[in-house]
Formats: structure tokens, C-alpha cells, sequence
């Protein structure tokens, strides 16, 4: 068979948080703290692990971080006036809002309440456009945590075919982009696709980002190819990925694991995205 090669994503994960923590130094010294704020609304279990996650992470680098954990039943105009705060809080570089939000609350009309200089999730329409164009911008952390991954493992993107399961605003059409940016040839796929096994088979690189434990088998996938798996799924208590591992580990050529592939690279590029507009404040000590 094809001698595989397991990504991992922690080691990836680290190297660039240590490079962060250098930038992070160098801007305390001039008096600038990065603050990262993260709104939580609700008691959904997953979200509330992934918020911890973030803050411990952010902390950790002595970064200030602070959460707010608003109950399910707030109103939206208390959560628009919560992020108009944030706005015009010089001590906070990035806010975020930890989506899905309870249905009462228009996720599209808190998200365009969040300033554009300080949306580290990159999901604001004006961000997402400035990435459509390739106008420097907030890069949405996952799709660009794949980027890291796939550059520091040396894997060719130009002229190569790539296929997207999933078009999600979040993952799938920013991947897309970002992959169409550095000249690989995109086709993005979705539940409406027909055909499709016969489309990811042509995969050079695959990413599968759809949200289907083990959905990805091995006559799905090309001899060698490059498997991203985006997917995170609870079965039995047990994390899952969109892709088979066990079941494709003797055809790709490069896999991420999950555990420990595409995940611990969302944190630390929300980091870098704090970072990154902390970095564009002006004055300091
Ligand atoms: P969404 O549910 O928003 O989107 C899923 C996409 O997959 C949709 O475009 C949908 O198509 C498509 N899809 C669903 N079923 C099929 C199918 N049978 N065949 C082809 N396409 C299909 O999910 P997200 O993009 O937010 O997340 C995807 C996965 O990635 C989830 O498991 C999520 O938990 C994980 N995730 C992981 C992160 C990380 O840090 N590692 C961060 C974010 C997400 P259609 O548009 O037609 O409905």
C-alpha cells in the first residue's frame, strides 16, 4: 500500500502558538495587552467546552480573556448592546460570538453588529468579502488552521484537484477559497451533489467538512491522496471525524486525525487572529 502519513495537527498547533507568544511578548512590553471576548449564549455542552477551551488557551499565553455567559433567554437587543460595548472597548482586540444561537436571536444581524476590526472569526460580510477578493482580512479559523497544516507538510497545492464536501459559510466556501488562491483546481460538493463519489475520487486533496461520522470510505478517495477531515462527531460518547480512518488508512497518503488533526488548529488561529488585530493598534507605551 501507500505509506501514510498522519498530520498532526497539536505539533503544527504548538509551533505556531510559540511564535505567537513571542508576538504576544513584544506587544506587552509596548503596553498592549491582546484581549480576546467571547459571548456564550445558552447551556449547549459543546459550545461551552470549546469556550472554556478558548479562554484557557488564550490565558495560558497571558493574553486577557474574558467570557460572557448569557442566559438562553436574553434578548437580542441585551446581546447587540453587549458587542456595541465591545466595540468601543479599547482593552478588547477580538469578539466572538459563539454560534449556533438560540433561535429568538438573528445570528446574521449579531454577527453585522460586530466590528469589522475586531471580528477574529472573519464571519462579518464585509470580512467574508474582503476574502472573496483577496483583500487582506480576518481569516475564518478553521479553513485557514487547514492552510498551516497543509503548508507545514509540504503538500502542493497549485494544479491540483481539489474537492470540498460541504459549503458551509464557516468551513466549506472559505476552504474553497483559500485553495482556489493558492491555484488548485476547486469543485465544492454538497448534499444536492449527484454523483459524488465519483467526484471525490479525482481528489488530489479531499476535505471532508459536512458533519457525517465516518461518512468517507475508501472507494470514495484516490490512491494518495491528501484527506482533510474537518468533521467533529460525538458517537457513543467517542469522538468521530466525517472520514472513515480505519477504513481509508491503506489508500491516502496524508490524513488528519481526529483527534488532533484540523481541531487543535482552530484555537490558535483565533490566536492569531487576536493577535493579529492587536498588532494594528496604534501608540502603546
Ligand atoms: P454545516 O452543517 O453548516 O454544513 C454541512 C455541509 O455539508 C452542508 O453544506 C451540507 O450540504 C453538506 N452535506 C451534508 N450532508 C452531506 C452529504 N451526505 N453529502 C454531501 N454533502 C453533505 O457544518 P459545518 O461546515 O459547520 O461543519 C462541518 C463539520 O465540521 C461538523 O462536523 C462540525 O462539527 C465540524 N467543525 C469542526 C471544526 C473544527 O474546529 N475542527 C470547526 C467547525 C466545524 P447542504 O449545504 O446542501 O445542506
Amino acid at each position: 500500500g501507500v505509506n501514510l502519513q498522519i498530520i498532526n495537527g497539536r505539533e503544527v498547533s504548538n509551533n505556531i502558538r510559540e511564535d505567537l507568544q513571542i508576538k504576544i511578548n513584544e506587544l506587552k512590553e509596548k503596553g498592549i495587552v491582546p484581549g480576546l471576548s467571547v459571548i456564550i449564549v445558552g447551556e449547549n455542552p459543546a459550545s461551552q467546552s470549546y469556550v472554556r477551551s478558548k479562554d484557557k488557551a488564550c490565558k495560558k499565553l497571558g493574553m486577557k480573556s474574558e467570557v460572557h455567559s448569557l442566559d438562553k433567554d436574553v434578548s437580542e437587543s441585551e446581546l447587540l448592546d453587549l458587542i456595541e460595548k465591545l466595540n468601543n472597548d479599547d482593552t478588547i482586540h477580538g469578539i466572538l460570538v459563539q454560534l449556533p444561537l438560540p433561535a429568538h436571536i438573528d445570528e446574521k444581524k449579531v454577527i453585522e453588529k460586530i466590528s469589522i476590526e475586531k471580528d477574529v472569526d472573519g464571519f462579518h460580510p464585509i470580512n467574508a468579502g474582503k476574502l472573496l477578493v483577496g483583500e487582506d482580512t480576518f481569516i475564518p479559523c478553521t479553513p485557514h488552521g487547514i492552510i498551516k497544516l497543509i503548508e507545514s507538510n509540504d503538500i502542493d497545492v497549485e494544479g491540483k484537484r481539489v474537492v470540498v464536501l460541504g459549503r458551509s459559510n464557516i468551513v466549506g466556501k472559505p476552504i474553497s477559497l483559500l485553495l482556489l488562491q493558492k491555484n488548485a483546481t476547486v469543485t465544492i460538493c454538497h448534499s444536492r451533489t449527484k454523483n459524488l463519489k465519483e467526484i471525490t475520487k479525482e481528489a488530489d486533496i479531499l476535505v471532508a467538512a459536512i458533519g457525517k461520522a465516518n461518512f468517507v470510505k475508501r472507494d470514495m478517495v484516490k490512491k494518495g491522496a491528501t484527506v482533510i477531515d474537518v468533521g467533529i462527531n460525538r458517537v457513543d460518547g467517542k469522538l468521530a471525524g466525517d472520514v472513515d480512518f480505519e477504513d481509508v488508512k491503506e489508500t491516502v497518503g496524508h490524513i488528519t486525525p481526529v483527534p488532533g488533526g484540523v481541531g487543535p488548529m482552530t484555537i490558535t488561529m483565533l490566536i492569531y487572529n487576536t493577535v493579529k488585530s492587536a498588532m494594528k493598534v496604534k501608540g502603546g507605551k
